[in-house]
């Protein structure tokens, strides 16, 4: 068996396996498996790696840095949805709008305000989410949770930018549960943000689980989990041996 047939063998046990995991958590919370996208980090591999997990019917591929989303969104020659996960410094907003269908990792008003005068100058429409820091990690972006509300009169008056909903990252636990209460309060905090809004803005989005908590975030209301390591980890390496 050639080396490529071996790692796209991998690969499907790898998705087949987090494909159950997300179905199972669906179940438990009585949820629709449709409601809940699948966004695959692909920061730690190749393009090829990228195109492959595309391949197999993963069309959401998430980056972390927006240099490295334009150097793969450049190499693979197909139509994605892209998705930047990390930080976005404002400079790099006009080359990363045209590549991406949405924005998790909106995480000050200044970012917000440049987002908006550049997808104006560009004649678009940009879709964001707001990112929060609900675990109060001195190392992560994100506003506070009792900045968001604060934010109301900015989004309503966004004319380019469409705020599709909230991110976050839980701290890292040994026992994913200890997670539930970062997820739950996010979806709170959406739900609040939502009552606030009105029904111009219904925030249908909760980006929310990783790896090792996505599980908990889905029965918790995510809509949309990030998944790097659960696909990824150690299959090149693993394939070659
Ligand atoms: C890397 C990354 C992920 C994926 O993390 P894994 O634990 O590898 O699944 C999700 N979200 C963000 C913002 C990331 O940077």
């Amino acid at each position: 068996m050639s080396d490529q047939m071996k790692l796209r063998l991998a690969l499907m046990g790898r998705l087949n396996a987090v494909e159950e995991r997300i179905a199972a958590a669906c179940d438990r919370a009585g949820r629709d498996r449709g409601e809940v996208t699948l966004v695959a980090v692909t920061k730690t591999v190749s393009p090829e790696l990228a195109e492959l997990i595309a391949d197999l019917g993963v069309y959401h591929l998430g980056e972390n840095r927006p240099q490295e989303l334009w150097r793969k969104a450049a190499a693979i020659d197909r139509a994605l949805w892209w998705h930047l996960v990390g930080h976005l410094q404002r400079n790099k907003v006009e080359r990363t709008l045209p590549l991406v269908h949405l924005i998790h990792s909106v995480d000050s008003a200044r970012l917000l305000d440049a987002i908006e005068a550049e997808a104006a100058r560009q004649v678009r429409i940009a879709d964001v989410l707001l990112e929060v820091n609900v675990s109060r990690e001195a190392n992560k972006h994100g506003f506070a949770p009792e900045e968001v509300p604060d934010l109301v009169p900015r989004i309503t008056a966004l004319n380019n930018v469409r705020v599709k909903g909230l991110m976050t990252m839980a701290a890292y636990e040994e026992d994913p549960q200890r997670c539930r209460p970062t997820f739950a309060a996010l979806r709170h905090l959406r739900d609040q943000l939502r009552a606030e809004l009105g029904s111009a803005h219904p925030l249908e989005h909760l980006s929310m689980g990783m790896t090792n908590d996505f599980e908990v975030a889905v029965e918790e209301g995510a809509t949309m989990v990030r998944i790097g390591s659960a696909l990824f980890e150690g299959l090149t390496e693993g394939v070659k041996a």
